[in-house]
């Protein structure tokens, strides 16, 4: 992680400065310099033009009377003499005809820069009799331009590095340390809360101060506002739970409602057996597994005698009574595997799984006995008794009774022919049949 951080160090703000420092102070220290420079040359160049001028002026006057006399020997001592003195590398007279009279060039500056001059030669009266030409070495100049060139680009140079030197230890001082410093306290400064953890340990009156003084502000509004929504989201989560927790327990009491309801819908209130629901529903799959298996079941259809009779004697709770030991004698010779439910009013049904016509109605006997014995002991004073009609069902493919609703069908038939037969006794349907009923028309 620190490796980029450092690359991106190479070339930061000072370095940056430093550099554009760098470009602008060489760009002006190379103008001024080479303004300097031609000034300079300027100088020493009208210097020569003005020792040139001023040596061609007196020549020229010392040669006036050589040159109207045509003293040519005169003329050339003269030029020879200055040829040897200072920096003239040629001189020429000419006549006022211009022809050349005398001439002398420096034999070991013949290739020197120079810089020429021509007067008139005049008489005091200031006719003209002749021409002089002039020239002067200016190596000497160039030499020493060269030389202040060279040192002021030294000394250009020197200031230049000086300059730099001290931008870059200000430039450290001022700004990249206070800039550190802000960068380390901003490094792993928040904790996995989102608490900015320390302020920026800068003090400085510019603007990085500045930038320091507003951060540590934001981080104690940021710290507070953090703290704040923490409590919030605390509560909030507090709160949530608990509804959570409400609601479990809500869906749990409605569950519990539910299974309630569900039982109630399938319970006989007085009596705590099956309703006709809870019937229908519970030997639904037997019709299935006999269709599809031959599983053969019998059904029981079961009805009080006369029980308006006893409801009139003694009384709607009294009837209730029977009806209730009457359901537990029911329940008390059932099978686990039978199902005993209130079809309604007095009458009852008892589904006996696997059992054929014999057995089914071997204990529909049973139970009629079971009835028959029974006693109701409302008081001392008060025992009642009571019998019960009996039909038999069976399922059977050949009796096209394959479905809850034939069986039921068929046993109620029966049930009838046990009270038109005198009550208190058992029927099978099967009984019927022999009697020359149509079965099938019989049951529709
Ligand atoms: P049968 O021998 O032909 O069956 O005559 P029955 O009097 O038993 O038949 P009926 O259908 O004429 O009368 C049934 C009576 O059952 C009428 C009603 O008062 C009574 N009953 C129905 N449900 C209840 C109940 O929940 N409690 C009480 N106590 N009586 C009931
Ligand atoms: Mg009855
Ligand atoms: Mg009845």
């Amino acid at each position: 992680m620190n490796r980029p951080r450092r690359r991106l160090c190479r070339f930061g703000i000072r370095q940056k400065v430093v550099l554009v420092l760098l470009t602008v102070l060489l760009t002006a220290l190379s103008v001024s310099g080479w303004l300097v420079l031609r000034d300079m040359e300027r100088n020493v160049l009208s210097e020569t033009e003005r020792r040139g001028v001023e040596m061609a002026e007196y020549l020229s006057r010392s040669l006036a009377y050589s040159v109207v006399g045509y003293d040519y020997h005169t003329i050339q001592l003269l030029l020879n003499q200055v040829v040897q003195t200072g920096d003239v590398v040629h001189v020429r007279v000419l006549s006022d005809r211009g022809n050349t009279m005398a001439e002398v060039a420096h034999p070991d500056r013949e290739a020197v820069e120079r810089v020429g001059f021509e007067r008139p030669v005049r008489l005091n009266d200031g006719t003209v009799v002749g021409n002089l030409e002039l020239e002067l070495s200016i190596e000497p100049i160039v030499a020493q331009l060269a030389e202040q060139k060279e040192s002021l680009i030294k000394r250009e140079v020197l200031v230049i590095l000086l300059i730099a030197l001290g931008e870059f230890l200000v430039l450290s001082w001022i700004i990249i340390g206070p800039l550190t410093r802000v960068s380390r306290a901003l490094e792993s400064n928040v904790d996995e809360n989102g608490v900015i953890l320390r302020d920026i340990p800068v003090d400085s009156r510019d603007e990085i101060g500045e930038l320091a003084r507003r951060f540590n502000e934001m981080r104690a509004q940021l710290n507070a506002a953090n703290q704040k929504l923490h409590g919030r989201v605390e509560a909030a989560d507090r709160e949530l739970k608990e509804a959570y927790q409400k609601l479990l327990e809500q869906s749990a009491a409605l569950q519990h409602s539910n299974l309630e309801l569900e039982r109630l819908s399938l319970t006989d209130p007085l009596t705590g057996l099956g309703n006709r629901r809870a019937f229908d529903q519970n030997i639904e799959a037997d019709m299935a597994l006999f269709r599809r298996h031959g599983d053969i079941s019998s059904l029981l259809v079961l009805d009080l005698d006369c029980f308006k009779g006893l409801n009139d004697t003694h009384g709607h709770d009294i009837g209730d009574l029977v009806l209730c030991q009457f359901a537990d004698v029911l329940q008390g010779h059932a099978r686990e595997t039978d199902e005993v439910c209130r079809l309604g009013g007095e009458e009852f049904a008892v589904f006996l799984r696997r059992a054929d016509e014999d057995g089914a109605m071997a204990m529909a006997e049973k139970l009629r006995e079971a009835v028959e014995a029974m006693v109701v002991n409302v008081d001392d004073a008060l025992k009642i008794s009571v019998t019960v009609s009996i039909g038999v069902a069976t399922l059977s493919t050949r009796l096209r009774i394959t479905s809850a609703l034939a069986l039921y069908k068929a046993a109620d038939q029966a049930m009838y022919a046990s009270k038109q037969a005198g009550r208190n006794r058992v029927t099978h349907y099967d009984s019927l049949i022999a009697e020359s009923l149509t079965p099938a028309t019989h049951i529709a």
